[in-house]
């Protein structure tokens, strides 16, 4: 079997047409993928838009970009994302009106991405179909996607890479494996029907001397917890494993009386399924993947916080096969030389070569990728092309449409800001100039 192809563009920006938003839209154009696509085609464009506070999602104009060349070639896209389990007591996006809410604040909306924005599971998170991964999946036989994404004519996933607390990495997988699930698809991914629940132990919780007793008791949406002057009581029949107390308890309270398992080698393989279950949901080669490796924070988007970033931006990188460009963005970013002042410094990951997330991170992160493999979904295996810059007059004609100044000219001619002013009074002349010449207007 032949290399899976990634092309790629650099992250480096020191003329016009070399943005990072102009290099998602002309990697995709290289790609040919839009010439798999029909006029009228409904694609859903799968992205993250930040969970509150979080500063490090992609902005708006990466996206906006891309849905213009998109509708430019008649077709019909809409921006989309789907409904969270709670995972911490404060998270903004668990129902479509929050996650909306949440998405416009970040600068998300229909005028600001020119198209549609739907909540692909709908209001709680239970607009999904069941997709049979026919025996192919690590671990889940069924998985529930989202219904806006499972009924979309294709599939552009705009992907941020970057670090992630339960996954490992985040990229193309996470983006359509987690993203893609509906919220009961993400009960699933995350373990919930296969029984798992967080680690507990009683005698760490100092019952309600802990000052966060109220927003424990409250964050749980099953009601399980019951905390008492005597201490912690959990409910582990009814508890379906939604993170919201661990992480309140690790990162808040500070008691790990309640602490999240460490199930990586298995939510990997659980996401990967899942990615296969959104890709069985599309005819061949209606799928596409843009990972876009800036601002590679080792932490995710669902956080309300984004820490500096362990290596410098990558670029863009794009291919057919998810599993490829995720792991070519992983290996793209262990070449790299960490950063100080970064987790790469705190985690003796700085040196080029070194595995910056598996260092962090303390564990292999890749089981995204090995699961990712092993249910056929794609390969390791990959061939980078590097895609030019296109800076010609077309390109520009796309990008800069008009010479702007050209209106100032004869606004300036009736009424020009300099006009009148005795130019010379208002400072010395510039270091070096020895023979100035003040406009007069
Ligand atoms: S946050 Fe932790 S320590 Fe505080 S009440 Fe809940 S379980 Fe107990
Ligand atoms: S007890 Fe279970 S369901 Fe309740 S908040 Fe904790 S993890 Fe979520």
């Amino acid at each position: 079997m032949s290399p899976s192809k990634v092309w790629y563009m650099n992250a480096r920006a020191r003329r016009f047409l070399e943005s990072t938003a102009i290099k998602g839209r002309q990697i995709l154009e290289r790609s040919g993928w839009l010439d798999r696509l029909q006029p009228g085609d409904i694609v859903a464009v799968k992205t993250h838009m930040g969970e509150a506070y979080n500063v490090g999602y992609l902005r708006p104009v990466i996206i906006r970009t891309l849905v213009d060349l998109l509708t430019e070639r008649g077709l019909r896209p809409f921006v989309t994302d789907t409904t969270t389990m709670p995972y911490h007591p404060w998270i903004s996006r668990t129902l479509a009106m929050d996650h909306l809410d949440t998405a416009n604040k970040n600068g998300f909306n229909q005028g600001t991405v020119g198209c549609p924005i739907v909540m692909a599971d709908g209001w709680l998170g239970t607009d999904d179909v069941v997709v049979d991964l026919q025996g192919k999946g690590n671990y889940l036989n069924k998985q529930f996607v989202a219904r806006a994404i499972a009924d979309a004519d294709a599939l552009l996933s705009v992907a941020h890479f970057k670090g992630h607390p339960a996954g490992g990495y985040g990229g193309s997988l996470k983006n359509i494996g987690v993203g893609g699930a509906s919220k009961r698809g993400k009960m699933n991914l995350h373990g919930a029907l296969a029984g798992d629940k967080p680690v507990i132990d009683v005698k760490l919780c100092p019952g309600r001397r802990c000052e966060w007793w109220q927003v424990c008791e409250d964050c749980c949406p099953e009601g399980s917890i019951r905390v008492t002057d005597q201490g912690l009581e959990v409910d582990l029949e009814s508890c379906v494993y939604c993170f919201a107390c661990a992480n309140l308890c690790v990162n808040m309270a500070g008691f790990n009386a309640i602490q999240r398992f460490d199930h990586l080698p298995t939510l990997g393989r659980r996401i990967a399924d899942s990615a296969l279950a959104a890709m069985m949901t599309k005819e061949e080669g209606k799928a596409f993947f843009l990972n876009f490796a800036m601002d590679i924070s080792p932490s995710c988007d669902c956080y309300g916080w984004t820490d500096t970033p362990i290596v410098n931006g990558l670029g863009v990188l794009a291919s057919y096969d998810p599993v490829a460009v995720d792991k070519a963005c992983i290996d793209m970013m262990n070449a790299a030389p960490g950063l100080l002042n970064s987790e790469a410094e705190e985690f003796g990951a700085l040196a080029a070569g070194a595995k910056k997330l598996n260092l962090i991170k303390g564990k292999d992160i890749e089981a995204q990728i090995y699961g990712g493999v092993a249910n056929g979904l794609g390969s390791a295996d990959y061939a980078i092309e590097e895609v030019p810059l296109d800076r010609s007059q077309a390109a520009i004609n796309t990008f800069y449409p008009e010479v702007r100044a050209r209106k100032l000219k004869g606004m300036y001619a009736k009424n020009h800001p300099l006009k009148g002013l005795d130019t010379a009074s208002f400072g010395r002349a510039t270091e070096g100039v020895t023979d100035p010449h003040h406009p007069k207007k």
